[in-house]
């Protein structure tokens, strides 16, 4: 899979692929608060091949336009944006499915209730414009793991289901999702082996603390992928837990998707500092 900020160009420098056009083809309600938002309109057939877990950015109209101003991208690879235009919202999402058969790209949104690409998604209407890059993501785990142990959250539940996904059959994966409560449980399958525990949210804002007690009572065996993703810093405790309990550094992939109270967070944060 290729890289957002993509290997390239004379020298292998680094050079980033322009941000696409595309519109909004379907929207569907998932849960009440998980919106599938289906994208078409451009050339989307490298998404055919995008590797579990990857993600994309997303370029959102600001506040009074109807589509994203973007900018040029210079031979060297640097990017120009006119002058004097209010720059997108750009926002990091995974790529949940491509499917061939109409050029489509499938991105499932969280509506947390504040964040402007929470609102544009709770908003969202067939020919909306917006613009995307990438897929790019590293893996970072190893899909031949015969034992998974995954733990998400909402925003994770996406990047969860590519991981499951692509889980060859000889796998087995124990599962734990957290969310806020019955309704936002939705069908997961995969070939491999699988026991999923859904867990509620104890409070409102108690973000990941289901997870990190997931994470305290498990018995985690040797040659077991860990994977775990949600806000960071429910990650990082999770993190500590699992590798206190034994879990090899490198046997586990952990992500901080959001962060309570901080707009834009990072896609980079493996929780490692
Ligand atoms: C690699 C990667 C893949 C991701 N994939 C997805 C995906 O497929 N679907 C998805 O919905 N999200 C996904 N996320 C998370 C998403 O990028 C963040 O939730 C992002 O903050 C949403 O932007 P926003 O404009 O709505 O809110 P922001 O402007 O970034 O934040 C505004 C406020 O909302 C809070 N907030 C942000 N996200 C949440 C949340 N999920 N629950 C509760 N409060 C929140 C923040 O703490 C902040 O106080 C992914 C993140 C990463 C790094």
């Amino acid at each position: 899979m290729s890289d957002i900020q993509g290997r390239g160009g004379p020298g292998g420098g680094r050079r980033r692929p322009p941000p696409q056009t595309v519109e909004v083809v379907r929207v569907e309600r998932v849960t009440p608060r998980l919106v599938s938002v289906h994208l078409g309109g451009g050339d989307l057939s490298r998404f055919r091949d995008a590797a579990p877990t990857a993600h994309i950015k997303l370029f959102l109209p600001a506040p009074g336009q109807d589509a994203p101003v973007l900018p040029t991208v210079t031979p060297e690879g640097g990017r120009v944006w006119p002058e004097g235009a209010a720059r997108p919202t750009v926002r990091t999402y995974t790529p949940r499915a491509y499917d061939p058969a109409t050029g489509t790209l499938e991105v499932q949104f969280v509506l947390h209730g504040e964040g402007p690409a929470s609102a544009w998604a709770e908003r969202a209407v067939p020919g909306a414009t917006l613009a995307l890059g990438g897929p790019g993501g590293r893996f970072g785990a190893d899909l031949d793991a015969p034992r998974w142990w995954i733990a998400g959250d909402e925003s994770a539940l996406p990047a969860v289901a590519t991981l499951l996904d692509a889980l060859p059959w000889a796998a087995s994966a124990r599962v734990h999702l957290e969310v806020d409560g019955p309704d936002d449980e939705i069908p997961l399958s995969s070939r491999a082996d699988l026991t999923v525990s859904w867990h509620h949210r104890r409070s409102p804002d108690a973000f990941g603390e289901e997870l990190y007690d997931a994470a305290a009572s498990a018995t985690i065996t040797g040659g077991t992928q860990a994977w775990v993703a949600c806000e960071a810093s429910a990650m990082r405790r999770i993190r500590r837990r699992l590798l206190d309990g034994g879990v090899p550094r490198e046997s586990l992939v952990t992500r901080g998707y959001w962060r309570l109270g901080v707009a834009d967070h990072p896609d980079h944060d493996h929780g490692e500092d």
